[in-house]
């Protein structure tokens, strides 16, 4: 086994790293480590769309696109190297329902109109994205949704409730799903559409996260005219459509990445601390579990290197419970990792904008944030079955 990259790899690598490394430097000051980082301040929305725009210019927001749609069918070990280096700068730029949810997707499930419409934008850096898909009653039971879609001649009427909607105060477009066909079950009378957010009758209400932040929302719709050529795939065949991506990594490396900065950033902490004469570095609880973590950080970015290896080799449906472990890896090391750096910094860690203040009180603020991340996309014990049922062969738990 060969774990080194060609040197065309590393050039790119070093090329993503430099580029990060001065663009991070323009981050506004409340730029954070979340989805809140994104979305929540006007100045970091604007920093994160010129950013995207930067990417954009570059092509490294489509690598592995096929050519025709924005993309240079980059191989999908370039487009891991480039969510490495971006985790652990906590970059900006790229758009987390839109080139790295949506975009597959629409790769496989899209006709050539729509992907001629919405991929150029999205390569470009232009066009940004959110998914409205969970709801009040339906979460890890999505299939269980009811907002609905009723054909009415060259158009859909949609109306029901939304919630969870990560940036869609922020969003130019989102990605729906809603049902088409009532008396089919569960997934099968559901359809997959696209819908620009400024049609009539959609309304967006915030939602407040824990720690202050505007990420999530409510969106309401009332009366919605959706055109039918904006529906993906056949009408009830929305479901397939939605789940379907190919060519892009699964892998979490840039949970990893953003863990190993975060572990570092720690470490220099408890380096230049200094504690009765002594820097915290000398104190033998805190150093065994910052080489506790140091394990973890290093085990799971081999491990995310092991399953995009996986996803190249055997393709995404094969690697299925290896990506879904990894997602538990990643999110519950992120989640211990905040939990670390709030021990070690003790109350003085929860101050902000104070000369009190340490690190600015960011590890309490990760701490609330981390919780949200082993939910979104799929809990952690959703994620688990998948490893069981996909990975283990065991019967499904629902
Ligand atoms: C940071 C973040 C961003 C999000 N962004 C979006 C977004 O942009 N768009 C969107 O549509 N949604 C979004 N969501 C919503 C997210 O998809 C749901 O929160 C998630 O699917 C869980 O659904 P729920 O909150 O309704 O919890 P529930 O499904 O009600 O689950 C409650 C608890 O029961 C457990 N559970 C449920 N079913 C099972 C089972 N079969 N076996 C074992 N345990 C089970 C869950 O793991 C969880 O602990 C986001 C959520 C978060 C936290």
């Amino acid at each position: 086994m060969d774990f080194r990259f060609t040197p065309k790899e590393e050039a790119l690598r070093k090329q993503f790293d430099e580029f990060y490394r001065e663009e991070m430097k323009n981050a506004p000051p409340e730029w954070g480590t979340s989805f809140e980082a994104i979305y929540g301040s006007d100045e970091c929305w604007e920093f994160h769309k010129q950013t995207a725009r930067k990417l954009g210019a570059r092509g490294w927001l489509s690598r592995p696109w096929p050519r025709e749609y924005g993309g240079e069918d980059a191989p999908l070990i370039e487009q891991f190297i480039f969510s490495e280096v971006q985790g652990y700068h906590r970059g900006a730029g790229v758009d987390p329902l839109g080139v790295s949810v949506l975009a597959p997707s629409l790769l496989v499930s899209g006709n050539e109109e729509q992907k001629r419409q919405h991929l150029p934008p999205m390569a470009r850096g232009e066009r940004f994205w959110c998914q409205c898909w969970s709801e009040p009653g339906s979460g890890s039971d999505l299939a269980s949704l009811s907002t609905r879609a009723v054909r009415q001649g060259d158009d859909y009427i949609v109306d029901g409730q939304k919630i969870w909607t990560t940036g869609a105060h922020r969003a130019d477009w989102c990605n729906l799903l809603a049902r088409t066909d009532p008396s089919q079950k569960r997934s099968r009378g559901l359809s997959f559409f696209l819908l620009d957010m400024k049609t009539p009758g959609i309304t967006v209400c915030p939602i407040r996260s824990m720690e202050g932040s505007h990420m999530f929302n409510e969106v309401f719709f009332d009366n919605v005219r959706i055109p039918a050529r904006n529906r993906v795939a056949e009408e009830n065949q929305g479901w397939i459509a939605s789940q379907m991506s190919s060519n892009f990594e699964r892998s979490m490396i840039n949970v990893f990445s953003f863990c190993k900065r975060e572990m570092e950033e720690l470490v220099e902490f408890c380096q230049e601390t200094v504690i009765g004469g002594k820097s915290l570095a000398h104190n033998p609880f805190i150093r065994h579990r910052l080489a506790q973590l140091a394990i973890e950080v290093e085990a799971g970015r081999s491990f995310a290197y092991s399953v995009v290896w996986s996803q190249i080799r055997l393709g995404l449906v094969a690697a299925g419970p290896m990506a879904a472990a990894a997602k538990v890896m990643a999110t519950e090391l992120n989640q211990r990792l905040s939990y670390l750096g709030c021990q070690i910094m003790g109350l003085y860690g929860q101050v902000k904008e104070s000369r009190w203040a340490l690190l600015q009180g960011k590890f309490e603020k990760d701490y609330q944030l981390c919780v949200g991340l082993n939910m979104g996309g799929g809990t952690s014990e959703v994620m688990r079955n998948l490893v069981c049922s996909l990975g283990l062969g065991l019967p499904r738990s629902w």
